[in-house]
């Protein structure tokens, strides 16, 4: 890179972020650029957005937006709908005060769903979409490049630093840190978006009924899609750009200072994972916001960059390099020979999806844990590996409490269905860790306690709200 340092970055045609996923040209005769706009669902400072724009810039053509939300992806819930329908509104708000032409599709049933991408495509120039190691992305991304009639580009934005130049599964933090150190000043810089040099195509015919997001009642239209409505809004947490800018501000000013002694206590952290998942925000800008607080007020912003750059490009690094991450199998081999030597190890109960998921375990903390998690659609960030680590104790095979974990983490929490969540997960059995003396159960993964957790601080308030929950939830 030769540009200077903090300068603007544009996207060019040679950046390690972009993925040319078929061998289709260029249609010079196309109507618009086409942004997918998928995972990376904010206005600004959003790498394909920008490379959309410089391309239909370059051809002289209008770029347009597209965002949809399928009522038929694994776990789709009111939850999940809400916080996304939340930040379209931010989204189209913003777009069209930039003079660009953003359209969302909101099919209701499974069946409406299909085709649309293929009839957007058969009339862009060439299609940009969002690139994302994991949960539907990969498997959606490919099938429309490859229906495509037109060059199809995938743009990775998931971290601060491209994935692409750490193509190998790194081993733990400490092989990732140095390399990652090593490019950090020279990714770590605000990004270019052009101003669209078309005007959008207000005429367009489209082959679906926008929605109108000045007019709509949200919840009237969550409520009319086919998805599951037992799994509610969480009104702690509004999606949207806005609303992601407006939690790293309060952040950045009362907390960041505190960040590294906060982060093993309930109020330990940003609260912005759900919006990193969403896209609702970029981890650059958080990184770069962080950078120049520390900076200014000549304080040490580590502790929060490692768990921000280092922590996150572990976890995208390790759905990246491993096609079966959300699974069993990508644990380590000594973690599961340890675990399965330890398989027949008494247990104090066993307990199923049902039992857990509705919070019936022998340990209150836990069950505190899984209520919030169900209701509120997040935990406290430090009881997220207790509650992991816990559950371990309570099956049969470490294969079913892996797959439990899995499942309530994507059903439940707002910022699941991420590398981060399956990294974690992973991390509970042993990945990116190191053996640790015997255990039973455990063998040499690392253990955990509630009794050591709740020495370390008190959480006789958290465990208060247990009762309560319960009720709100009628269980
Ligand atoms: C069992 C288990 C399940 C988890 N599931 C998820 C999940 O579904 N989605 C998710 O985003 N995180 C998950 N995590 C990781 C971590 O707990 C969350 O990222 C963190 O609690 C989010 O809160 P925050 O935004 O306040 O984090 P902060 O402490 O403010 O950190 C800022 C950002 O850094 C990243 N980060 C922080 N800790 C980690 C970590 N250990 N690994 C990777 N990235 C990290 C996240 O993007 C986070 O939003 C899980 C952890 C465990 C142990």
């Amino acid at each position: 890179m030769t540009t200077a340092k903090n300068s603007p970055m544009p996207v060019t045609d040679q950046d390690p972020r972009l993925r040319v996923l078929n061998d289709q040209p260029v249609r010079t005769n196309g109507e618009f650029v086409l942004y997918w706009m998928q995972m990376y669902r904010r206005p600004n400072d959003n790498a394909s957005l920008s490379y959309a724009l410089q391309k239909a810039n370059e051809y002289n053509l209008p770029c347009l937006v597209y965002e949809a939300l399928r009522p038929d992806y694994p776990h789709a819930s009111d939850r999940f709908h809400t916080f996304v329908l939340e930040g379209a509104r931010d989204t189209a708000a913003e777009l069209s005060r930039c003079g660009l032409r953003h359209v969302f599709f909101l099919p209701k049933t499974p069946n409406e769903a299909r085709g649309i991408v293929a009839k957007l495509a058969a009339r862009a120039a060439l299609v940009v979409s969002d690139d994302f190691p994991s949960f539907t992305i990969p498997a959606q991304n490919a099938a429309a490049a490859s229906r495509a009639s037109c060059c199809f580009v995938a743009v990775d934005d998931n971290t601060s630093i491209p994935l692409a130049l750490f193509p190998k599964a790194e081993l733990a933090a400490r092989t990732l840190r140095p390399k990652l150190n090593r490019v950090l000043d020279t990714w770590l810089r605000p990004l270019e978006q052009p101003e669209p040099a078309v005007a959008p195509p207000m005429g367009l015919d489209l082959p679906f009924e926008p929605v109108a997001f000045d007019r709509v009642d949200l919840a009237a239209l969550v409520a009319s899609c086919q998805i599951d409505h037992t799994v509610g809004p969480v009104a702690d947490f509004p999606g949207g750009a806005c609303a992601a800018a407006t939690r790293l501000e309060r952040f950045v000013a009362r907390r960041l200072s505190g960040f590294d002694q906060d982060r093993k206590t309930l109020d330990g952290g940003s609260g912005l994972s759900p919006y990193l998942h969403f896209g609702m925000i970029s981890a650059r800008h958080i990184a770069l916001t962080a950078r120049s607080w520390g900076q200014e007020h000549g304080l040490s912003v580590d502790a929060f960059l490692e768990q921000l750059v280092v922590r996150r490009t572990l976890a995208f690094n390790f759905a990246q390099a491993n096609p079966d991450h959300r699974t069993y199998e990508a644990i380590p081999q000594w973690a599961r020979t340890t675990l399965s030597q330890h398989e027949s190890d008494p247990r104090t109960s066993v307990l199923d999806l049902t039992a857990l998921m509705d919070a019936h375990s022998p340990d209150p903390l836990w069950n505190t844990c899984q209520l919030d998690l169900r209701l509120r659609g997040m935990m406290p960030s430090y009881l997220r590996m207790l509650w992991g680590k816990l559950v371990l104790t309570w099956t049969k095979t470490p294969a079913d409490a892996h797959g439990i974990l899995v499942y309530l983490n994507d059903r439940f929490a707002l910022d699941g269905r991420d590398p981060d969540g399956y990294a974690n997960i992973a991390w509970c059995f042993g990945l990116h860790d190191r053996p640790f003396p015997q255990r039973a159960i455990y063998g040499t993964v690392r253990s955990m306690t509630s009794a050591s957790t709740q020495r370390k601080f008190d959480l006789s308030d958290y465990l208060g709200m247990e009762r309560r929950w319960r009720q709100e939830l009628g269980l």
